[in-house]
């Protein structure tokens, strides 16, 4: 065994080992709880996960693998965003932006809905401490805007 392989392989044991709980989600077939949210295993995204009330994750996705752990905890960030903002402002401003948005690969995480469901889940991604602000500020100024049930920004309106 090559030496780069043996170090994978202790990495891949050690990332298992202190994401248990995590793991324990992964081996679910179905259906399980993590942190007092139902997850539940849909197909059909194309590979996605989302959280709306409940973690919808891939079936894809594997115990053990890195990326599957920090996608059921960024997932459980975002049901934090929900309990935070309510479901009306979480649509508007988490998850509408989210599904509509084209940017792929690492800086994915990097937009400001996404990077604090990885902060409240508990992801490190090594993001900038400028991102993570503009996160925080995205965060903080979504859960003061007025919404109508639309999603339409009403705040200008209230005169608050
Ligand atoms: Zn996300």
């Amino acid at each position: 065994m090559l030496k780069q392989e043996k170090l994978q392989l202790v990495a891949k044991k050690s990332y298992t080992h202190n994401h248990e709980e995590e793991n324990r989600v992964l081996q679910a077939r179905y259906v399980s709880l993590y942190k007092g949210k139902p997850v539940i295993r849909i197909a059909g995204l194309g590979g996605r996960s989302f959280s709306l009330y409940g973690l919808f994750i891939s079936p894809e996705l594997e115990p053990g693998d890195r990326k599957a752990i920090d996608t059921v905890k960024h997932e459980y960030g975002h049901a934090v965003q929900l309990e935070q903002l309510g479901i009306i402002r979480y649509l508007r401003h988490i998850a509408l932006p989210s599904m509509s948005s084209t940017v792929q690969g690492a800086s994915y995480y990097e937009q400001p809905w996404e990077i604090t469901a990885d902060l409240l889940g508990g992801v490190d991604r090594g993001h900038s401490d400028a991102a993570l602000n503009a996160g925080k500020d995205y965060l903080a100024s979504a859960k003061r805007k007025s919404t109508d049930i639309f999603g339409t920004d009403v705040s200008g309106s209230t005169g608050t």
